[in-house]
């Protein structure tokens, strides 16, 4: 499977698994195993593969990606809960329950993760958070090199290098901090979601305990 990741994700050209596709198609029997594969509608080249397992209560996928910037495939195996809700004549519906977020969903979209429209939405924007913030941080430490500052400390005493002309001083110290009230605004706005993952982790922990 090729990389996911890097591209804004639209619902066009989003890989898409669809639980009642699986079902009209009788897929969902317990011990069941498949292949789901996606092709560029455009030039109909592959653009992804994945298989399944059907368990009794989940489906399990397994597939090779690459991250970011990475040259490396990595296996992955994420596990997706079904869950059924009744409805008329006494038949049940089937869904999918997020991988992430354990919301009820009929379908998961493939991006290196495999979850809800909204994880992978949020996963997006985060990734394009941190890239931003870490580019802020980056610059700003261009700026404190130029001045002699220390970059991975407070600023205590901003002094002007010796041969260096007080306008340009000034028009660095603007930059740096630009750069700098940008790059902890991104900081401190990360922190929120740092606790919702941590909470995640209690969650998965306290599962494994109880199971
Ligand atoms: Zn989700």
């Amino acid at each position: 499977m090729s990389g996911y990741y890097n591209r804004k994700m639209t619902t066009d050209e989003a890989k898409k698994i669809d639980i009642r596709e699986l079902q009209r198609r009788q897929s969902l029997y317990c011990g069941n195993t498949g292949e789901l594969s996606w092709r560029n509608s455009r030039t109909k080249e592959s653009t992804g593969t994945i298989s399944y397992q059907v368990k009794l209560d989940c489906l399990v996928f397994s597939y090779r990606a690459k991250r970011h910037n990475s040259q490396h495939w990595q296996d992955y195996e994420v596990i997706a809960p079904l869950t059924y809700t009744p409805c008329n004549y006494g038949n049940s519906r089937v869904w999918f329950k997020c991988p992430r977020c354990s919301k009820r969903v009929a379908i998961l979209y493939v991006n290196i993760q495999i979850a809800c429209r909204t994880c992978q939405r949020l996963n997006y924007l985060s990734q394009q958070q941190t890239k931003g913030m870490w580019q802020d941080r980056d610059r700003m430490n261009k700026i404190r090199e130029k001045l002699n500052w220390p970059l991975y400390q407070d600023v205590l005493f901003r002094t002007k290098p010796k041969n260096m002309q007080y306008k340009t001083f000034y028009r660095l110290v603007k930059e740096h901090d630009f750069y700098e009230m940008r790059y902890l605004y991104s900081f401190g706005a990360t922190i929120p979601s740092l606790f919702a993952k941590l909470d995640n982790v209690k969650k998965n922990l306290k599962r494994v305990a109880t199971k």
